[in-house]
C-alpha cells in the first residue's frame, strides 16, 4: 500500500497511474475507520483498477465550538482496516498542506445543504464540498463511493458533480449498524454505555415510523409520534424530518420515496440516522 501525506506529490502519482491507463476508486473518510467505512470499501474495491481511500479530518467542516481537536484518531489501525479491504493508496494530508493560509476560493451548494444538518451546522456542507471537490482533484477518481449514513451529504456531492460537470461516478452505499442497531459512527466512541442505551431510540423509532407508513398511516401522525419517541431519550432533538428523498422537500402523500431523517443529542454527542420508504400508493 503506498501512503501519501503531500497532495502534491499524491496526485502526480495519481495522473501517472491515469496516464498508465488504471481506473480510479476513491473512498473519502475521516479516519477512525469501522465496519461502515469497511462496507465502502468492499462496494468501491471491484469497481476500478485502483482503489484510494482518503483519511482527514478536514476542518473546514467543523463549526467553532464542534469537535474538530477532540475527533477520534488512530492512524495505524485505519492502515490495517484499509490494508485488509483492497486499499492501493491512502492518502492522509496535513491540513497545513490541504489548505494555504490565504486560500479565498470555496465549492458552495445553496439548497439541499440549507435544511437537515445545515441548520445546526451552517458552514459545514460548504466546507464538505470544497474538501471533496479538492479529493477528486487530487486523485482524479472516476468513482467515489459514499455512505447513506450521510444521506444529505450524499445528495449534496451528487448536486455538486451534476452542476460542475465533474467527470465522476457517485455511488451511495447502505447504511451499516451496530447488532443493537445503532448506526455505525466513529464518533459514537465518545458514548457512555447508558447514553448508548438512550441512542437506540433512533433506529427504533425508524423502524417503527417505515412499518407505520407502509400499513398507509398519515406522515404527520408518523411524524409526530416518531418525535415524541426520540424526545422522551435524547438530551435533545435537532430534527425529525419526513422528506422527499430526491429534493429535500417536505414529503406528502403523492412522494414517492420518503427519506426519514434524525438528528439528536445524547450527553455531548450529536448522532444522525436515517431511512427510506417507497410510500405505498393509493
Ligand atoms: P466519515 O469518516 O464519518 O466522514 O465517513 C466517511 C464515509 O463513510 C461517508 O461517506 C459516510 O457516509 C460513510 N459512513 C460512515 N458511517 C457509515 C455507516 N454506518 N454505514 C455506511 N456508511 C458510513
Amino acid at each position: 500500500m503506498e501512503i501519501f501525506k503531500d497532495p502534491v506529490t499524491f496526485q502526480k502519482r495519481m495522473l501517472e497511474l491515469k496516464r498508465a491507463g488504471k481506473s480510479i476508486a476513491l473512498v473519502p473518510t475521516m479516519g477512525y475507520l469501522h465496519a461502515g467505512h469497511a462496507s465502502l470499501l468492499d462496494n468501491a474495491r471491484p469497481r476500478a483498477d485502483v482503489l484510494v481511500v482518503s483519511i482527514f479530518v478536514n476542518p473546514t467542516q467543523f463549526g467553532p465550538s464542534e469537535d474538530l481537536e477532540s475527533y477520534p484518531r488512530d492512524f495505524n489501525r485505519d492502515c490495517a482496516l484499509c490494508a485488509a479491504h483492497g486499499a492501493d493508496v491512502i492518502f492522509a494530508p496535513d491540513a497545513e498542506l490541504m489548505y494555504a493560509p490565504d486560500r479565498s476560493v470555496w465549492v458552495e451548494e445553496t439548497k439541499l445543504s440549507r435544511g437537515l444538518c445545515g441548520k445546526a451546522r451552517p458552514t459545514h456542507f460548504r466546507g464538505v464540498t470544497t474538501v471533496v471537490a479538492k479529493l477528486f482533484l487530487l486523485s482524479q477518481a472516476d468513482v467515489a463511493v459514499f455512505g447513506q449514513k450521510d444521506a444529505q451529504q450524499a445528495l449534496v456531492i451528487r448536486r455538486m458533480v451534476r452542476d460542475l460537470n465533474f467527470p465522476i461516478e457517485i455511488v451511495v452505499s447502505p447504511l451499516i449498524r451496530d447488532t443493537d442497531g445503532v448506526a455505525m459512527s466513529s464518533r459514537n466512541t465518545y458514548l457512555s454505555p447508558s447514553e448508548r442505551e438512550r441512542a437506540r431510540v433512533l433506529s427504533r423509532s425508524l423502524a417503527a415510523a417505515r412499518e407505520a407508513l407502509l400499513a398507509g398511516r398519515p406522515l404527520d401522525e408518523v411524524r409526530q409520534e416518531t418525535l415524541s419517541a426520540v424526545t422522551e431519550r435524547a438530551d435533545r432533538v435537532d430534527y425529525v424530518e419526513f422528506l422527499d428523498s430526491e429534493t429535500l422537500e417536505p414529503a406528502t402523500a403523492e412522494t414517492g420515496e420518503v427519506l426519514i431523517a434524525l438528528a439528536a443529542v445524547f450527553g455531548h454527542t450529536r448522532l444522525i440516522d436515517n431511512t427510506l420508504v417507497r410510500l405505498p400508493q393509493a
